[in-house]
C-alpha cells in the first residue's frame, strides 16, 4: 500500500463575498507518494486557476507568498483534481497534517459536481495527531514547522506551499512507528447512510463507532445501537452504572460495567453532517474507579445546573405573566402572584 501525503493551499472570500457552497477555494495541490517502506516514489505539484474568489485574501497571500498573476497560469480545479485522483492509484492511504485538507478537497469536488472520493467514511492518517501521540500528550495539535524543529529535521525548502508542506509532512511521517500508525482517523465528509455502512473500529485502548445519519439528536440518542454499550473486548452487552447524560447538549457520557473487564466510559459526540442532519461518534474506553467518581460528580454538577436553569426559567415566566397582566400595578395581584408561585399546580410544573 502507498502513502499519499497531500497538502492543499486555498483562498477564501471576504466578509461580503463568501459562497457557502465553497468557502475555501483550492488553489494548489501538492503531494508525495511513498511506497510501503516509506520511500518516496513520486510527487505531484499543480496550481489551480481561481474561479470563485479572484482576489487573494490577505491571510492567503501573507501565508503562501503567491501572486494572482501566477495563479492565473494554473489549470481548472476539475482537471487537476481528476489528474490527482488518478495519480493516487488504487491501493493507498491519504496522509495529511490535520483533518481539514480532505474536507476542503471534497467540498471543492462536490462544488464541481465530481464523483465523491468515497461512498462513506474512510481511514486516513492525520500526521498532526500521530505526532502528538508519538511525541507529546496525544491531545495537543502543533504546527508542521514545530514538529520539524522538534524532530531536528532539515529545513531545506520554504514552508507554506502545498508541495513543501506535503514534503515535510512526509518527513514527519517517517519518524512515526508502525505501532502509532495504527491510530488511523476517519474522514466523515460522506456519512454512513445505512446501518450496514456504519463504522466500528477497535483500537488498542478504545473503540470507535460512527453512526448513520439521523434527523436530530433526540432521534439519534433513541437509537438502540447508538445508546448501547458493548464491551469492545468481550463483546458482552453491558449494564449502565451511570446513564447517558449531557453537560452541554453536544457531548453525552455514560459508565457501564463489564464483569470481566471493569468500568467502561461511553462518550458520544453529536456532529452535523454536510447536509445538515446529525450523526454520532461514540467512543468506549476502559476507565478506573477514580474516573467513575469524577464522571459521577460531573453528572451531579450537570443536573444541578439544569435545576437552577429551570428555576430561573420559572421565575422569568412568572414575571412575564405578571407584567402581561398588570401585576406590578395592582394591589390585588401581589396576593394572586404569591398564590400562583406557591400553590397553583400549573406553575409548579413549569
Ligand atoms: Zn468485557
Amino acid at each position: 500500500m502507498n502513502y499519499i501525503i497531500m497538502d492543499l493551499e486555498w483562498n477564501q472570500g471576504n466578509e461580503h463575498n463568501t459562497n457557502p457552497q465553497i468557502p475555501f477555494e483550492v488553489i494548489e495541490i501538492g503531494a508525495i507518494k511513498l511506497n510501503s517502506d516509506k520511500r518516496m516514489t513520486d510527487e505531484f505539484n499543480e496550481l489551480i486557476k481561481p474561479v470563485v474568489y479572484k482576489e487573494l485574501h490577505r491571510i492567503t497571500s501573507k501565508l503562501i507568498h503567491l501572486e494572482m498573476q501566477e495563479l492565473e497560469k494554473g489549470k481548472p480545479f476539475k482537471e487537476i483534481a481528476e489528474k490527482f485522483i488518478s495519480w493516487c492509484g488504487e491501493d493507498y492511504i491519504f496522509c495529511t497534517w490535520g483533518p481539514l485538507d480532505l474536507t476542503e478537497l471534497q467540498r471543492n469536488m462536490r462544488y464541481y459536481e465530481m464523483e465523491p472520493l468515497a461512498e462513506g467514511p474512510f481511514a486516513f492518517l492525520d500526521v498532526q495527531k500521530l505526532f502528538s501521540i508519538a511525541f507529546e500528550d496525544s491531545k495537543s495539535r502543533r504546527s508542521l514547522e514545530y514538529a520539524v524543529d522538534f524532530l531536528n529535521l532539515e529545513k531545506d525548502i520554504p514552508f507554506h506551499r502545498a508541495f513543501s508542506d506535503a514534503y515535510y509532512t512526509a518527513k514527519v511521517l517517517n519518524c512515526i512507528t508502525p505501532e502509532v500508525e495504527k491510530m488511523v482517523s476517519y474522514d466523515i465528509f460522506t456519512t454512513p447512510k445505512t446501518r450496514e455502512e456504519e463504522v466500528y473500529v477497535v483500537f488498542d485502548k478504545y473503540a470507535k463507532y460512527i453512526s448513520r445519519e439521523f434527523e436530530d439528536k433526540t432521534e439519534a440518542m433513541m437509537d438502540r445501537e447508538v445508546a448501547s454499550t458493548r464491551c469492545y473486548l468481550c463483546k458482552k452487552s453491558l449494564k449502565k452504572k451511570i446513564k447517558w447524560f449531557t453537560p452541554n447538549g453536544k457531548h453525552y457520557y455514560c459508565v457501564s460495567y463489564c464483569n470481566e473487564h471493569g468500568y467502561m466510559k461511553g462518550k458520544i459526540r453529536i456532529r452535523k453532517s454536510e447536509n445538515d442532519k446529525v450523526y454520532v461518534v461514540k467512543t468506549l474506553k476502559l476507565i478506573s474507579e477514580e474516573d467513575v467518581v469524577k464522571i459521577r460528580s460531573r453528572k451531579e454538577h450537570a443536573s444541578e445546573i439544569r435545576r437552577q436553569k429551570r428555576k430561573q426559567e420559572k421565575k422569568s415566566n412568572l414575571k412575564l405573566y405578571g407584567i402581561k397582566n398588570g401585576a406590578e400595578k395592582s394591589n390585588f395581584l401581589p396576593h394572586f402572584y404569591c398564590y400562583i408561585t406557591t400553590k397553583c399546580p400549573i406553575f409548579q410544573d413549569l
